[in-house]
């Protein structure tokens, strides 16, 4: 089967700088993700998960590799795919409904349809009754309800999501990884979401990259696939989540060989 994003053999090597030596941040990467798929990738502080996501965005370049997304190599950034940030990118002299709109008039869609779209992703993410409030007028949360509405907006084909939530308390957190679900089986995005939180990865990933660092690659993927992750039923608490949740772990925790540095 055709995959979404291929990562190939991909080595990103950062040049030196003031006096600091040449750093290689992942090495060795790769990676299939399906299209439509929702796929977590959790690793420590540090493993070069963000360089990974800037690479798949197109904001950096892989020094070695290359990324394809349906077959073609990436390059550069680009409107097949959007990224939403662990601080709330938005421009706080717009209101929440014009930084939606914001993707959309990179896009070129005439103003009335603009208007209606940026509305219903509001609603979407539930802030209908929040268009004219600026950022600072609204909660931590709500600030990153309006980050993915506006990603989502300008409908990519791929989202990406650096740690969106790690910012947030715990009850917000839980809601708004309940609601990125509904929204992504009603969209049917393929969505890359990165997080430092096993239990996140576990809530959120059809299946769950384990990475390791110094360099950054793949440690294990593990398939989320259970049934109860479908019913309504609290999942968090069923003994499948349980047993992910210590697989994840494990492969976490678990020595890997390294050459000593001596
Ligand atoms: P994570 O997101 O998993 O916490 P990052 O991808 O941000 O990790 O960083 C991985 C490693 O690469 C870290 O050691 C970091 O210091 C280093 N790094 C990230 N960006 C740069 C850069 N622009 N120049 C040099 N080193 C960098
Ligand atoms: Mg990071």
């Amino acid at each position: 089967m055709q995959s979404k994003i291929s990562i190939e053999f991909v080595e990103k090597t950062f040049p030196p700088k003031n006096g600091k030596e040449a750093f290689t941040a992942v090495a060795d990467l790769n990676l299939n993700v399906r299209e439509g798929e929702f796929l977590t990738i959790v690793g420590p502080s540090g493993c070069g998960k963000s360089t990974l996501l800037d690479l798949i965005g197109g904001l950096t370049t892989p020094t070695k590799g290359r990324i394809l997304i349906n077959e073609k190599e990436v390059t550069g950034p680009g409107l097949d795919r959007a990224i939403v940030f662990q601080q709330y990118a938005l421009y706080p002299w717009r209101t929440a409904l014009q930084n939606v709109l914001f993707g959309l008039e990179a896009k070129g869609i005439a103003k009335q349809e603009r208007i209606q779209q940026a509305k219903y992703y509001m609603d979407l993410v539930g802030l209908s009754q929040f268009h004219d409030h600026y950022p600072h007028e609204l909660s931590g949360g709500m600030k990153q309800r309006v980050a993915i509405a506006r990603g989502l907006a300008y409908d990519p084909e791929v989202l990406l999501m650096d740690e969106p939530f790690a910012a947030l308390d715990t009850q917000t957190r839980e809601n708004l990884q309940e609601e990125l679900l509904h929204i992504w089986r009603k969209t049917k995005k393929t969505i890359i979401f990165i997080t430092h939180g096993i239990d996140e990865a576990v809530y959120l990933g059809e299946r769950i990259v384990v990475l390791t660092g110094n360099p950054g690659k793949v440690k294990t993927i593990i398939d989320n696939q259970s049934s109860s992750r479908w019913s309504d039923s609290d999942f968090r608490s069923s003994t499948e989540f349980s047993t992910i949740r210590h697989e994840v772990w494990r492969a976490l925790h678990e020595k890997t060989y390294q050459a000593a540095h001596i």
